[in-house]
């Protein structure tokens, strides 16, 4: 046995021990619930004030002991920037750095740990800012626990499915950098039959293997949860999956509604982040519970004022409970979400949110072939030097802009990606790629659209749109 797959088994059995707990915390009362989150956050502050030199001069003043949730409030955010930028400072363990962390994920092919205990996995995240995250043990293991812990309990409560290992597919990411192939890939044993299918394969690849191994648990970005409920109303994707959920991508209504009508069953709804792990997970009734236990979550308005529930928030701020190795504390997170004032009929003291509004990346069809835009953020979650892109589909490829904050190989990226769609099956793809110093947005400082289909593509400007500048 290799020693990776020693540690991977014993991290494992560790996310087996935590599972009960978690399980249970479940269904704790409001009041349990209030204590223990005001414990682990006194916990967490007292850490980061004690090894994280950047968070000891921000958190000058604040005494652990005497937090809670409302003056909680009066530490001010930290932001996605903040965090790349001052990582070293932040990171708890002094050995820990961005220039390594990167290393890991440039290189990440297989299995590993980062010493020995780490797992470090890279976000595009909705804003197309790439960000890196580091995980402590226990951290990646809640992690895992956290976001599955209904199936979890169905797989240990269900007698059918406590007698035999469960099928678990994944659809989503091909890469290890991502939070979901790590997971798949650590957390996977004698009870947990995990399948990954990189969501980058044909889709008749991925019917083929959904067909060969009957996945009792079936978890998909939301944009191929749509196009496999087409493939099983047309009958050529035959699985009974008993709870389907869907992540990492806004599920609108109509993949909804498609979903459920192809399988019976309800679709969750999984609020996932590489900041917080599981920020909202679906329960057996399909509705998405935030995870009060592990996490702080402020709904707020553009200004940074709390949103009462009902009211849509312009972005959350995220304290993360359970992850020591990366304190954060108030981060800010761009995405809009609605905390529901009506409890669960679950009986679940954790609240509901709506669903996450947002735009899912557009999928590019090349006659008839579809390039799912995965295909895109895996390369480019690989070269650190990119903060943010913008890929527009042309006839024969893409035109792609990146903005780097340090020098990033453009001719790798072309022939990795030229590859790559070689490999999905386009006839010698042409790709372009162009550094440029700002990379215009065009509904003024929101959300980038990162993915530009061909009919909407307007022709590329770069003298009125963005400066190219020489990068090597
Ligand atoms: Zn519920």
């Amino acid at each position: 046995m290799s020693y990776y797959e020693h540690l991977r088994r014993r991290h494992l059995s560790r996310a087996m021990v935590l599972a009960p707990h978690l399980i249970d915390q479940l269904d704790w009362p409001a009041d349990r619930l209030a204590t223990h989150r005001v414990e682990r956050l006194r916990e967490l502050v007292t850490v980061a004030i004690n090894s994280s030199p950047w968070h000891r001069e921000r958190l000058a003043g604040v005494d652990p002991a005497g937090l809670d949730l409302a003056t909680l409030r009066q530490i001010e955010p930290m932001t996605k920037t903040e965090l790349m930028e001052h990582f070293d400072g932040i990171v708890t363990d002094p050995r820990l750095s961005l220039e390594m962390v990167n290393g890991y994920l440039g290189a990440v092919t297989t299995g590993d740990y980062l010493l020995d205990g780490y797992t470090a996995i890279t976000s595009g995240g909705s804003s197309g800012e790439r960000a890196v995250f580091v995980y402590d043990w226990d951290g990646w293991a809640t992690l895992w626990v956290m976001l599955f812990r209904y199936l979890l309990r169905t797989k240990l409560t269900d007698p059918e499915l406590a007698s035999r290992p469960v099928v678990m597919a994944w659809v989503m990411a091909a890469h290890f950098t991502h939070a979901t192939a790590a997971m798949a890939r650590t957390f996977s044993g004698p009870q947990f039959s995990n399948h990954r299918f990189p969501v980058t394969l044909p889709t008749e690849d991925i019917v083929a293997g959904l067909n060969a191994v009957q996945p009792d648990f079936l978890v998909a970005y939301s944009s191929a949860l749509h196009v496999l409920s087409f493939e099983a109303a047309a009958g050529r994707l035959r699985i009974a999956p008993r709870r389907v959920l869907s992540a990492a991508e806004p599920l609108l209504p109509e993949i909804r509604a498609a979903a459920e009508a192809a399988w019976g069953v309800p679709v969750g709804n999984t609020w996932g982040t590489s900041e917080g792990g599981g920020n909202g997970i679906a329960c057996d009734r399909g509705r998405t519970h935030l995870s009060e236990d592990l996490l702080i979550v402020e709904p707020v308005d553009a200004r940074g004022r709390p949103v009462v529930p009902g009211e849509p928030s312009a972005k959350v701020y995220l304290t993360n409970l359970y992850n020591h190795a990366l304190p954060l504390i108030r981060y800010e997170i761009t995405d809009e979400v609605t905390v529901l004032p009506e409890p669960c009929p679950c009986g679940s003291a954790m609240p509901c949110i709506g669903d996450i509004q947002g735009r899912i990346d557009e999928v590019f069809e090349y006659s008839g072939r579809q390039i799912h835009p995965h295909v895109f953020r895996s390369v480019f979650g690989r070269h650190a030097g990119i903060v943010e892109y913008q890929v527009r589909q042309t006839p024969a490829g893409t035109h792609i802009i990146v903005r780097c904050h340090t020098p990033v190989d453009l001719d790798t990226i072309r022939r990795e990606l030229e590859e790559t769609l070689s490999g999905l099956g386009l006839q010698r793809p042409q790709i372009s790629v162009e550094a440029v110093e700002r990379i215009k947005r065009d509904n003024g400082p929101a959300k980038l659209k990162r993915f530009v289909p061909l009919d909407r593509a307007t022709p590329h400007q770069p003298r009125e749109t963005t400066s190219p500048v020489t990068i090597a």
